[in-house]
């Protein structure tokens, strides 16, 4: 508090402080995005945050369940709802309140989720939140995502879209596009998902954060949901509602297996097309064909949705398994070159089969020469 030398300004704030203390014991009932019923005052910001309530704080946040006291500057710096919020000059219905002080500002945040974003704004990196040597869990990142869109917290939200777009690639990445490459949680992944059916959520969660022109990660994970069962993805596991995916989203989901169910033929077709014109003249190669294209077609491997799937393996597992009837190593190559620029092409589509704008692989796709 300022010390002022003056007898009459003393005395000035004397009155001032025996009316506030007054005041505080009825008042401190404050705007906000979600107004909550009165409590006692003195009562009304327990438990404070071990942490994030500072003798020098300006502003206190109270949550639910939680209470902050913090700098309004550094709020203001990276939220522009903090900065409207706490706008001195913005006409609003009921006054801020203030409590020692401080301005009061009451909000229906989750105290614990609250005080993730609050920690990333004053301790940076250091917590982890930009340390991708410190994987995240789901729905840890969910929950501060949510925080960072009602507050619009820019750069809380750009991590968030890197490590989701890190699991759920928009380039061409064969490792990072296998079905529940995501799931089999490694190392250096960014995010740790505990069950295949979040991939759902993500995208809910990238509909959150624009819901006309979602981030490019939405891409890959609707592609993650077309394997699961249409009650995964309309109920997803978990307590909060409207995480489902909306009817919209849904229909893409099933309109996009059709489509790519459609493509799989030609995707895998060299090995077909191969039967009618045998790439070479190694006859244990031929029967090898054979033997690979009765196989596949038993295995339902051209009726298959998950067209961006490698199919390495499956050629090397048939030479293994048939070692008489093999294929020779330049036709095994010749195939796996084939498929993988038709699965290039099916991932540069993904915009079209999808029906979502500004799909960053479709960018990148070489304009045919004239
Ligand atoms: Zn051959």
């Amino acid at each position: 508090m300022t010390r002022r030398s003056q007898a009459q300004a003393d005395i000035d704030d004397d009155a001032r402080e025996g009316k506030r203390q007054k005041m505080e014991e009825e008042e401190v009932e404050v705007s906000a995005s979600a107004p909550r019923a009165a409590g006692p005052v003195m009562q009304a910001f327990e438990p404070r945050h071990p942490d994030l309530w500072y003798r020098d704080g300006n502003v206190i946040v109270a949550a639910d369940g939680m209470s902050f006291k913090v700098h309004a500057g550094i709020l203001e710096k990276h939220s522009t709802v903090f900065r409207e919020l706490l706008d001195d000059t913005r006409p609003r219905e009921q006054p801020l309140g203030v409590f020692e002080g401080c301005s009061v500002l009451r909000v229906d945040d989750h105290g614990e989720d609250l005080a993730e974003v609050l920690q990333v704004l004053y301790d940076g990196g250091s917590g982890g939140f930009f340390d991708w040597k410190k994987p995240i869990e789901f729905p840890h990142l969910r929950k501060v995502t949510l925080v960072a869109i009602k507050y619009n917290v820019q750069h809380v939200i750009r991590e968030v879209i890197a490590r989701l777009g890190y699991m759920f690639p928009s380039s061409f990445e064969p490792s990072r596009l296998k079905l529940h490459h995501y799931e089999n949680a490694q190392p250096w992944h960014p995010v740790r998902f505990s069950h295949v059916g979040e991939a759902s959520t993500v995208v809910v969660l990238a509909r959150a954060i624009n819901q006309e022109e979602p981030p490019a990660f939405i891409f890959m994970a609707l592609y993650h949901c077309l394997g699961m069962k249409a009650d995964v993805l309309r109920h997803p596991d978990h307590q909060d509602e409207g995480w489902s995916l909306s009817h919209e989203d849904f229909v893409r989901c099933m309109l996009a297996t059709d489509s790519l169910v459609a493509k799989c033929s030609t995707v895998r077709g060299c090995v077909v097309d191969a039967l009618q014109k045998p790439l070479c003249s190694n006859e244990s190669c031929r029967s090898g064909v054979q033997r690979l294209v009765c196989d596949w077609i038993q295995r339902g491997m051209f009726s298959d949705f998950d067209v961006l799937r490698s199919c390495d393996h499956e050629l090397r597992k048939q030479a293994k398994k048939h070692p008489v009837h093999k294929l020779c190593k330049g036709c095994e190559k010749t195939f796996i070159r084939a498929i993988d620029a038709e699965r290039r092409e099916v991932f540069a589509d993904l915009g079209k089969t999808f029906d979502i704008p500004n799909w960053p692989a479709a960018q990148v796709q070489p304009q045919p020469s004239a």
